[in-house]
Order: C-alpha cells, then sequence, then structure tokens
C-alpha cells in the first residue's frame, strides 16, 4: 500500500508527492527541515523540534506558511493516515518556487512536506557492539558562514564528511570545528564520559544543538551523573572512557573505536547503558 505524504494541505499517494523543479528548496537547498520519532502515537518533544523549525525560519528570513498548532495537527493527521503509532517523520519546508536567481524575496508559495516512515533502525548489536567511527577532514560550517543551529536542507557540509566515512568503511565520521575542538557527527550529537564526568560540547562549538541532545542531558541530571558542556578535543575522546552519538532517529549509540583508537573497554559501557534505558523510558512516558 502505498504511504501518503502531506503537501501544503493534501495527503497524497507517496508517488504524487512532488515540488515544483522552480522551488528553491531543489534548487539551492533553501529551506529547513526537522526529523522526528513518534512513539505509541506521541511525536518526541515535538514543541523542541517545532521550537527549532521555527528559529531556523527566523535566521533564514522565511515565514512557514502556518501556525505551530497547525504544523501539529498536520504531522498528527499525516501519521493517522498511515496507521503509525511508531515512526520517524521527516518535517520539510521549502522557500518556494523563484526565479534561476539567488533572490529569496521573488520566492512564493512555500512548501510544507510532512513523509512518515516505518523505522529504520540501527539492529539491536550496533547498541551493544558500537560503532567505529573516524575524523572527517572536512570541518564544520564555521557559525558566521552558516550557523549548524540552522537545521538547513542544505547538508553538504556533512554529507562531504558522511562520504569520507564511507570511504574509510564506517558508518559515521566525527567532525571537527574551525578551531580544532570536536563539534559533532554528520547527523548525531556526540557524548563522552572522562574522568567520570558527561561531557558535550557546547552549542558555539558549531553544532546542530539536538533535540535527543538536550534529552539525554535532562536524563544525566535525574541520574545524578556529573555533566558539563565544554570544548573537547580529539584528545579527550582517544582518552575517554565511554562515548556515545545521539540523535533523534538512533536515540543514543555507542561509539567503541575512534581513528583506530580503542575507546574505554571497546564494547557499550555501563554508563552509556544507564543513560540509554533511561531515555528508552523517558520516550515512553513523557
Ligand atoms: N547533528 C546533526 C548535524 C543532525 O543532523 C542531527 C539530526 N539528525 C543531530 C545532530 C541530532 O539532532 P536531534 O537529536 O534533534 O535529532
Amino acid at each position: 500500500m502505498s504511504l501518503k505524504v502531506y503537501v501544503s494541505g493534501r495527503l497524497v499517494d507517496q508517488e504524487d508527492a512532488k515540488v515544483s523543479v522552480y522551488d528553491h528548496g531543489f534548487l539551492y537547498g533553501d529551506g529547513i527541515f526537522e526529523g522526528m520519532r513518534c512513539y505509541n502515537g506521541r511525536v518526541f518533544r515535538l514543541k523542541e523540534h517545532l521550537d527549532r523549525l521555527w528559529d531556523s525560519a527566523q535566521t533564514l528570513w522565511m515565514k512557514i506558511p502556518m501556525t505551530k498548532e497547525e504544523m501539529s495537527a498536520a504531522i498528527y493527521e499525516t501519521l493517522k493516515a498511515n496507521n503509525f503509532v511508531d515512526a520517524y517523520i521527516r518535517l520539510v519546508v521549502t522557500r518556494g518556487r523563484g526565479t534561476l536567481g539567488l533572490d529569496a524575496h521573488l520566492c512564493s508559495d512555500p512548501q510544507v512536506i510532512i513523509i512518515t516512515n516505518a523505522l529504520s533502525l540501527y539492529t539491536e548489536e550496533f547498541y551493544e557492539k558500537g560503532l567505529k567511527i573516524v575524523t572527517a577532514s572536512t570541518i564544520r560550517m564555521p557559525a558566521d558562514s552558516m550557523n549548524p543551529r540552522v537545521k538547513s536542507l542544505n547538508y553538504l557540509n556533512n554529507i562531504m564528511a558522511k562520504i569520507e566515512a564511507y570511504q574509510a568503511g564506517c558508518e559515521e565520521a566525527l567532525m571537527l570545528n574551525h578551531k580544532g575542538e570536536v563539534a559533532e557527527c554528520t547527523g548525531d550529537n556526540i557524548f563522552i564520559l572522562r574522568k567520570g564526568k558527561l561531557l558535550t560540547p557546547p552549542t558555539d562549538a558549531c553544532i546542530l544543538e539536538g533535540v535527543t541532545r538536550n534529552a539525554v542531558i535532562d536524563v544525566a541530571h535525574k541520574l545524578e551523573i556529573p555533566f558539563e558542556e565544554k570544548a573537547i578535543t580529539r584528545h579527550d575522546v582517544y582518552c575517554a572512557e565511554e562515548c556515545f552519538m545521539t540523535g533523534s532517529a538512533a536515540e543514543l549509540i555507542p561509539v567503541v573505536e575512534v581513528d583506530g583508537r580503542v575507546i574505554g573497554s571497546g564494547k557499550l559501557g555501563p554508563v552509556t547503558r544507564r543513560i540509554l534505558n533511561a531515555f528508552r523510558e523517558l520516550v515512553r512516558n513523557e
């Protein structure tokens, strides 16, 4: 059966879900998006995702053609049309149709697209065994070029790093910022446990401020695990007791090797396990 996709007010079969080739989302990556998860019929931290979407629009001088309430209703309507209670949700807003020039002010008819999908998760084996990653030579976009806190449709910076991961036979790559500090992975935030303290780069380290990242910080506080947002280097990562990545799709995935250095025990560590279990409880109960 064909999935239904929401395209600017209409639910259509996925084969008919289309945007104009003149849409600047297509021509220039001029648009924004969110990736969310629905657990047991409820979208996890929907408010936080919509706030981030609206913040991205504000910086890009875009106007989202509906309210947050209307957007929430459209998301739940799309989930219902596809009978999903557990799903991955991709929300896209484009700048809309324009000329072949760059002018944003000549664009009209911004498109709102909501795609819901069955979850294609990392297998449970990944959560036990963890990932091996490498540092990409492509650095994260500096904030004064294009702030990575904007979740824009232009992901070429991340894609270049992901290609490096693929070429190295890895699933993910670690990205540094222009100061040489650890920023994040290509589609996930990063945490380390170092000398018993949980650390993650601050929001000004050229990262996307992940909704999962912030939920994990809440969980760490609840579990009374010492935590600090702090600039970290690759040395800190190599010498960490534990390391994991966070993102809406993956939740928490242990990282067991970085650039050939085994991290800690080389498998899922006890603190990561505690946080993952508490996070999974949170997403079902919040
Ligand atoms: N960093 C980047 C670059 C991302 O694209 C994402 C989302 N895929 C994340 C971090 C994690 O964000 P969230 O927890 O909100 O999914």
